[in-house]
């Protein structure tokens, strides 16, 4: 064992961290020297560049390999202001080619094992196994069908290991009895109302405890952020657990930010023996915009989509992602968010329709405060066909004062705040604030409970917990 490696300490981190043979560290380099200039490509070792119309989605600084987060606008990525958002480049150049539908196949997490190595040695191996002579003829023939049949039967393999198997259809839930109170109220088609409760910055408990029992007999099912905005407090874990355990339905937030692939599984086993069947799985606000010191900003192990498709074959297959059986899988209400001012709504609605396809069964969107402005996502949602597949709870939140205003505007990704309510906070007294944020919401409710495809609200009162039975009671929502 070398006792010194000088150039380690030096090295990119998607450099493999083994001494490959030769042969591959030479046609890694060559494909890095190829493939960098003409598609971006960053050598992630596991190309899917055929899928992202050839932009290597790699240089997201969140890794999604599966669409734009919902903070994606088409000026610039929210996380590094310097570069535009990839995925909307992706999108728009998908859009542009024809190429979108191709968008929509579930596609792999990284396989970190891969990472750094080249990606030319696999396709080869698969022309061989498929029939080199064979492959180079379909090249020549004017038959689509047979041409497109070899294409996929070397390039599929390529990018959808054995172990993760995804594709473009949407699989619907392999069960038939609702899994808990929040799934048995949205399937019963009445407009259903959750809320979010803040989980408590230190271990007290208290409030916690009166916010849940305020809220529990008024709403479905009560959810508990993951560590929102990159900000440490209790978990969704604990505060999931303290809600089940005084008779709520809680939903239990996990943000991929700050999970690994076997730390979600396990998680996920361990909440079920606790009582939580309601899972919103998100990929999280990136760590830059948490406090300093800023952790890992970096490449996430997975993102919301490829959660969804873990999750929903735990629940319906009974194995783990490394293909081992359980006896007794999770039984799990999946859902996920939903960003309709984040990016083009066409391009949103592919995301969101990955999303169902993946196991998504309801959605509770970012924060509405142009119900209005929402229309032309619901309509993108229609022409996907997702809208029956999926129940949609719309984001509402009471804004407390001028300056939450002016944040959630200017800091929140995929959250606009339209002029309209800007300037009703900038005219009004500061001791009004409170009664024009409760207000705006109702009439903000008020819109968003006559559209077709909304199933119900989900009330972010973010700290103000106190007044979500007035919202509920003034806005007819009991
Ligand atoms: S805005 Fe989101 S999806 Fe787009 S590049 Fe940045 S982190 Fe990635």
């Amino acid at each position: 064992m070398a006792l010194f490696t000088p150039g380690r300490r030096w090295q990119p981190p998607f450099f493999p961290f083994k001494k490959e043979p030769f042969g591959k560290r030479v046609l890694r380099k060559i494909e890095r020297w190829t493939k960098g200039p003409m598609f971006g490509c960053r050598m992630c070792g596991n190309c899917l560049l055929q899928e992202t119309a050839f932009i290597c989605p790699m240089e997201c600084p969140k890794g999604m390999r599966n669409g734009p987060c919902g903070g994606s606008t088409p000026e610039k990525c929210y996380v590094d202001e310097t570069r535009p958002c990839i995925w909307y480049k992706i999108n728009e150049r998908a859009f542009k080619m024809g190429r979108e539908e191709l968008l929509l196949e579930v596609l792999p997490p990284l396989d970190w094992d891969k990472v750094g190595t080249e990606t030319w040695g696999d396709v080869v191996r698969s022309i061989r196994k498929f029939g080199t002579a064979s492959f180079l003829k379909s090249r020549f023939t004017r038959d689509k069908e047979k041409k497109s049949h070899a294409w996929e039967s070397v390039f599929k393999p390529v990018r959808q290991p054995e172990w993760w198997q995804g594709d473009s259809l949407y699989h619907p839930p392999a069960y038939e009895e609702p899994v808990s109170n929040l799934e048995r109220q949205l399937r019963s088609g009445g407009f259903v109302v959750t809320a979010e409760v803040s989980p408590p910055l230190g271990t007290a408990t208290g409030k916690l405890k009166r916010d849940i029992d305020m809220v529990k007999e008024l709403v479905a099912a009560i959810n508990f952020t993951d560590s929102a905005s990159a900000s440490p407090r209790m978990s969704s874990m604990a505060c999931s657990k303290i809600a089940a355990e005084l008779g709520a339905d809680p939903v239990l937030q996990i943000a991929a930010r700050d999970k690994t692939r076997s730390g979600l599984q396990s998680d996920i086993v361990g909440a079920n023996v606790m009582g939580v069947r309601n899972v919103l799985c998100i990929t999280g606000d990136n760590a830059r915009i948490g406090p300093s010191p800023t952790s890992n900003t970096n490449i996430l192990d997975m993102d919301a989509i490829q959660m969804l498709w873990i999750l929903r074959r735990m629940r319906d297959e009974g194995i783990y992602l490394d293909g081992r059986k359980m006896k007794s899988p999770p039984q799990l209400f999946l859902g996920a968010a939903a960003s309709p001012f984040a990016s083009e709504p066409k391009f949103q609605a592919i995301r969101e329709q990955k999303k169902v396809n993946a196991g998504a069964q309801f959605f509770q969107t970012n924060l509405i405060f142009d119900p209005d402005g929402m229309d032309r996502w619901l309509e993108a949602l229609y022409k996907r066909d997702i809208i029956d597949k999926v129940y949609i709870l719309a984001g509402v939140t009471p804004i407390r004062s001028k300056r939450m205003a002016q944040y959630l505007h200017h800091n929140i990704p995929g959250v606009t705040v339209p002029e309209e309510i800007l300037n009703r906070f900038e005219k009004s007294r500061e001791d009004d604030y409170e009664e024009l944020g409760v207000e705006i919401a109702l009439e903000i409710i008020e819109k968003i409970k006559d559209k077709q495809g909304i199933h119900g609200l989900h009330l972010m009162s973010v700290g103000w917990e106190a007044i979500v039975p007035r919202i509920i009671a003034d806005g007819g929502l009991n």
